[in-house]
């Protein structure tokens, strides 16, 4: 069900409190990618164009419940300050005098970051107290913090619950993500095909088995590949493989029947090096000596046909190992055969939207997601008490 959204409900005058996702990079207390600044930016103008009065909240690294200098808000402010083009106050804590005082002070309008939650243990326990100093301080909560939607920290989950019968709703960051990696995915277009890769089988188990219900086909390239490869009796040389997770495997290719579509050659080294010696293999036939770092030509040419045919697409893990060119051409290729297809893009994970936007893609796909944990639960099939708590639209 889709939940109601901050752009339909009247802020004039009203204090949000809304959770953001700025967790940014930092370098020596410069940040290095602000893309997760603008994402929330829509929402956030949305507010105070329209006379709301605004605070921000969000954590920032693992600071563990203690005032650590170095995963400090402060230079985040300042640079929403330089996005917005407005003033943004700053608080030097969370749920302390200090916050609180410029919370009386905000004006229809402007804008206020509170410290780090993760300074106060309160955040990562879910603590209710915590939860309801926040709360106190708004009229409407806002949920704009993808990145972290799967989780069940204070402000996700008792700051709502502690906000009782006031209004709780969604920021378009969240419900876009939202629309594309549940809704678009439970009632796809058909073809439905899912590209699927990274290193490890294990970390995407529960995504395959949720994917194998809703897909049409299912392409397996990356590391994870060899697992499978191996489990149905190829040879795949020095290949990483979870040998723990064979049995496993060969179950996913029989509940698959057929839908599961594996690489048919490899482009492999004889180590996990730029300047190895490399060889393109039958993906049953790897040398002894060698191990499968990308996917082959045939193989990318066998995904890119598939993909052409489909209406919604789902990418998430790199083919091979695209950081280690020339190890980057399978991710390159199925990256451009999915621009370059009609369908319905949406691109999860952390390192495949790292992939897209490198290789220049990202204006030709549907959606590239901004949460690389959460887009993985979602795709999971998993439910968030952060979402489901909202207001239905
Ligand atoms: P995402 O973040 O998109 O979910 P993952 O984290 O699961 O993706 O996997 C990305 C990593 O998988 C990359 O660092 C890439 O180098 C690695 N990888 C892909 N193919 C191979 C391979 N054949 N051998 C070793 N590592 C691989
Ligand atoms: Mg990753």
């Amino acid at each position: 069900m889709p939940k109601k959204s901050i752009n339909d409900i009247d802020v004039a005058n009203q204090t949000v409190i809304m959770r953001v996702d700025f967790n940014v990079p930092l370098e020596n207390g410069q940040i290095t990618d602000d893309r997760r600044i603008e994402m929330a930016l829509p929402s956030i103008k949305s507010v105070i164009d329209r006379g709301g009065k605004l605070i921000l909240i969000s954590h920032l690294g693992r600071p563990k419940g203690q005032v650590k200098a170095e995963f400090s808000l402060q230079p985040i402010a300042t640079r929403l300050a330089e996005l917005t083009g407005t003033p943004v106050a700053f608080a030097a804590d969370t749920v302390g005098e200090e916050a609180k005082k410029q919370v009386q002070e905000l004006q229809p309008g402007g804008i206020l970051v509170l410290e780090n939650l993760r300074f106060h243990p309160g955040e990562k326990a879910g603590d209710t107290d915590f939860a309801a100093s926040l709360a106190s301080m708004a009229d409407i909560y806002c949920n704009n913090a993808f990145g972290t939607c799967h989780r069940k920290d204070a402000s996700m989950v008792a700051l709502p619950q502690a906000m009782g019968d006031q209004p709780k709703v969604v920021g378009s960051l969240v419900e876009t993500e939202i629309k594309f990696l549940k809704e678009v995915i439970e009632t796809p277009e058909r073809p439905f095909v899912a590209v699927l890769g990274g290193a490890k089988v294990s970390d995407k188990i529960t995504v395959i088995e949720n994917l194998l219900n809703i897909c049409d086909q299912i392409l397996i390239g990356g590391a994870m590949a060899f697992t499978f490869v191996m489990a149905r009796g190829g040879k795949v040389g020095q290949s990483l493989v979870e040998k723990d997770k064979l049995d496993l495997a060969r179950s996913l290719m029989d509940q698959g029947q057929g839908k599961l579509l594996l690489p048919v050659d490899a482009h492999c080294g004889d180590g996990f090096s730029e300047d190895c010696q490399k060889q393109i293999c039958s993906v049953d036939e790897i040398p002894e000596n060698m191990l499968g770092l990308d996917i082959g030509p045939e193989t990318a040419s066998r995904f890119g046909d598939v993909l052409s045919t489909a209406k919604t697409v789902l990418w998430n893990g790199p083919m091979g190992v695209f950081e280690m060119p020339p190890f980057d051409r399978g991710t390159r290729a199925v990256a451009e055969a999915i621009a370059s297809s009609q369908a319905t893009s949406i691109i999860g994970g952390g390192d495949s939207a790292a992939a897209i936007t490198q290789m220049g893609f990202e204006d030709r796909v549907t959606h590239v997601s901004t949460g690389g944990g959460a887009s993985l639960a979602m795709l999971e099939g998993q439910s968030f008490a952060a979402f489901e708590i909202l207001d239905d639209a």
